[in-house]
């Protein structure tokens, strides 16, 4: 792996004044020397340790493709599904042939009845959620039980506010999509005309389906999205679907309750799917299988896909060559069998220990904070400390790894490999029904550059991806370690306790553990925190929807403050220089910003307005100093400068 500080005073930019911005001040030079490659539709320094990790990945699987008598099971998976994806002139011959089973099924449709038979067919071994999605989950009463659960899905557009929002905007982006279906048609088979006609029909049963779809931001009210029920009672929201008969054909084991994440929705697929004619549901289904399977088609399918999803919505100038798509697919399909070859080469002991060091040491701050707060009753803080001490960490990579053997992998057929992987995964989540859980279960791949926080099962998970430099730099002083994985740590832990997460309790339950009175400071101190995010523009003139972000932007803060608190825990008693210019505290705030350095497209951050909880770059830095008087010190920022947030403007959660 290329090495880069996670530090460095060269993607600095100092003749910014940091009290004016300081993201500027702390990424302006890496903004300037890290122009956005053709084939990206961002670029950051996550982003970027992305790229270096599937360049190192690509070397493991080039290996393991070629062919040699002495694979041992595991390589000879990882490397003949990478090798049957890049068997271009095989998947070029195959076209649509790959998916043509389904298809046919498809056609052969001859009554309303048929159709829930046929998706529950089709959502075995599609990417994408056909008419609706379904799974197993954990109980939200009772976060030791898996249960069945139906929600929402369905959609070609990345959210239900495409189809129903009246700006100029908007109706352009739907102008684009009715085209693609229409082009996606055409590469189906269909003459122009037909194309057209089809695709109107696709747009409409769409647009139906997406105006009783819950917003992102009411799916962040973890009640709205309960509704446990008998199949009896799932019958009388949606009795044209053989509910029954449905999931005998998923082949889920027995059970009595269900949680039905969305009922309006199923509402109107009930509606639809009495009202709509059996053409109209052959039309929307053969759409929805080609589309979110042509990744794996030929190329024209290939090139479609990319000229909407990616160039046109996202800003993309290029697609990613192939190599880095087949690399992508093996990482997303056997994840954790290509996850413990990496794991092997990147991941020592070491690291492991030193970082969960900082995790223990992050989580005293947290006591200590909690202990420490004027405005908490006696009673809450002891909830809050019961959930902190029953936090799981999970640092790197899971104790026990998927066991693959059962997924056939042909060297020749890169879709039936992709299809027969998902088909694995799904079988794998619904036999998880009337089973306990298993906290030992990991939903990123090793080499993922991320980490979350999952409030049912209360545990934070640091992927082996993201504790690798220019994030974590064992190289470094502990400054800017803290700074910015610290802060990361403190992040995920925060996320326990922010305006959604701190409605679950230590067991992972929903059920609440605040008094009246504190429940209402709490909601005052976090409402701080949206107002001041709302102001921020995102680009033109869309601004954050602040409502959506509310949760990240609230653990942006806290995991700041608990990294500076832990680092300085870290580091009392002993005497620190400054490096390169810069004093302990100012490293660990430039350490904290840099992790953030990046160059964003406008179409892209227009998606990610809509879609993505997080705010853009700037504002996660930007936003959170502007609450740290530490900051402020630290670079002696006086009273009046942008960065500095007069006391009665400070917002402070946690
Ligand atoms: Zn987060």
């Amino acid at each position: 792996m290329p090495y880069t500080p996670s530090l460095d005073v060269s993607s600095m930019d100092k003749s910014v004044d940091p009290c004016v911005d300081f993201y500027q001040y702390s990424c302006g030079g890496w903004q300037k020397n890290n122009p956005i490659p053709p084939d990206q539709t961002s670029w950051s320094v996550y982003g970027k340790l992305y790229q270096d990790n599937l360049n190192f990945l690509r070397g493991i699987l080039e290996q393991a493709a070629s062919s040699s008598s002495e694979r041992d099971a595991l390589t000879q998976k990882i490397g003949d599904f990478y090798g049957a994806c890049m068997d271009e002139s095989t998947v070029e011959k195959r076209g649509l042939a790959a998916v043509q089973s389904d298809l046919d099924a498809i056609s052969e449709l001859k009554s309303a009845e048929a159709v829930t038979p046929l998706v529950a067919r089709l959502q075995f071994a599609y990417g994408r959620t056909i008419l609706f999605a379904q799974g197993s989950t954990q109980d939200p009463d009772d976060s030791e039980q898996q249960i069945a659960e139906i929600d929402q899905g369905g959609l070609g557009l990345p959210d239900r506010d495409y189809y129903t929002k009246d700006d100029a905007k908007s109706k352009e982006i739907r102008e684009h999509y009715v085209l693609h279906v229409q082009k996606v048609f055409e590469l189906a088979g269909d003459d122009p005309e037909a194309a057209k006609q089809n695709a109107e029909t696709v747009m409409r049963m769409e647009t139906a389906l997406a105006k009783a779809q819950l917003t992102r931001v009411e799916r962040r009210d973890p009640y709205k999205l309960k509704h446990k029920m008998k199949i009896a009672e799932l019958a009388q929201i949606a009795p044209s679907i053989n509910w029954p008969g449905y999931y005998k054909d998923l082949q889920y084991p027995s059970f009595e309750i269900l949680n039905v994440a969305t009922p309006d929705y199923f509402k109107e697929v009930n509606a639809e799917l009495t009202g709509e004619p059996v053409a109209n549901w052959k039309t929307y289904l053969r759409f929805h299988l080609v589309d979110s399977f042509s990744p794996y088609l030929s190329a024209k399918f290939v090139d479609e896909n990319f000229e909407f999803y990616r160039k046109y919505l996202r800003g993309a100038k290029e697609q990613q060559p192939r190599w880095k798509r087949c690399v992508q697919y093996t990482d997303r399909n056997l994840g954790e069998a290509l996850g413990q070859i990496y794991v092997q080469k990147v991941f020592s002991p070491e690291l492991k220990a030193s970082t969960l060091d900082m995790v223990r040491r992050i989580e005293d701050a947290m006591g200590q904070r909690i202990r420490d707060l004027d405005w908490m009753s006696p009673e809450t803080k002891q909830q809050a400390l019961t959930k902190l001490a029953a936090i799981r960490n999970k640092i790197g990579y899971p104790d026990k790894w998927r066991d693959y053997s059962s997924v056939r992998v042909a060297r020749d057929d890169f879709a039936g490999n992709v299809e027969r992987a998902r088909e694995f995964e799904e079988r794998r989540d619904i036999n998880k029904v009337g089973k306990p859980v298993d906290h030992g279960e990991w939903y990123m791949s090793p080499p993922t550059v991320n980490a979350y926080y999952s409030a049912q099962m209360n545990d934070i998970n640091f992927a082996a991806g993201v504790l690798q430099p220019p994030l974590y730099d064992a190289k470094l002083d502990d400054a800017p370690n803290y700074g910015d994985t610290g802060g990361t740590v403190g992040h995920e832990l925060t996320h326990g306790f922010d305006d959604e997460g701190s409605q679950f309790d230590a067991k992972g339950n929903l059920k609440n553990w605040w008094t009246k009175e504190d429940r209402e400071k709490f909601d005052a101190r976090t409402k701080c925190v949206q107002d001041q995010y709302a102001q921020y523009v995102v680009v033109d003139d869309v601004h954050i929807n602040s409502k959506l972000t509310l949760g990240e932007d609230v653990a942006d803060l806290g995991g700041e403050i608990l990294a500076y608190i832990a680092w300085k825990g870290a580091e009392s008693g002993k005497k620190l220089d400054p490096i390169d210019g810069l004093t302990p505290d100012q490293r660990f705030f430039v350490g904290f910003a840099q992790w953030a350095c990046a160059n964003e497209r406008p179409e892209d951050l227009r998606l990610r307005a809509i879609t993505d909880p997080h705010s853009p770059a700037k504002y996660r830095i930007n936003g959170v100093v502007v609450n740290m008087p530490a900051f402020s010190q630290a670079f002696s920022c006086k009273a009046g400068q942008p960065m500095v947030n007069p006391p009665e403007k400070v917002c402070k959660v946690w």
